[in-house]
């Protein structure tokens, strides 16, 4: 990252990596000047989306669980249509553990859509079966 001087303005060239996320005091080798730097802000945009990736990626893994634990309930569900009412019990306790982890994203729509989500997308296979879905 690049620093300017707030006195002289010049600049300088300062590896992000030796600030290791703090702010630090850099003296002006040009005029003295003694000035505070701050590391750069996150690029990743803002911890909100940070944690919902989070919480996205680990409501596949225990839609990913479910299906691979009740691989033979799961088919045989899709096949008669009762997978919501089959899978009920884990659901719920996914979602319990979920909810622990991620509250945040737990308590509004978009999170709750991007559990159902990936319901459907993986333990579903896509069928539309979970699209009703609502945590209790
Ligand atoms: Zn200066």
């Amino acid at each position: 990252m690049i620093v300017t001087c707030p006195n002289c303005s010049k600049k300088y060239q300062i590896a992000e990596d030796k600030l290791a996320g703090k702010s630090r005091r850099l003296r002006c080798k040009n005029c003295r000047e003694v000035f505070i730097i701050h590391p750069p802000k996150e690029e990743s945009a803002s911890p909100a989306a940070a944690i919902d990736e989070r919480a996205a990626r680990f409501a596949r893994v225990l839609a990913s669980d479910m299906l691979i634990y009740n691989k033979d309930a799961v088919e045989q569900a899709l096949g008669t249509g009762n997978l919501f009412e089959t899978m009920a019990g884990e659901i719920e306790r996914s979602w319990q553990l979920w909810k622990s982890r991620f509250p945040e994203a737990a308590g509004n729509e978009e999170g709750v859509n991007v559990f159902r989500r990936s319901l459907k997308d993986i333990l579903a296979g896509g069928d539309d079966q979970f699209d009703q879905w609502k945590p209790e």
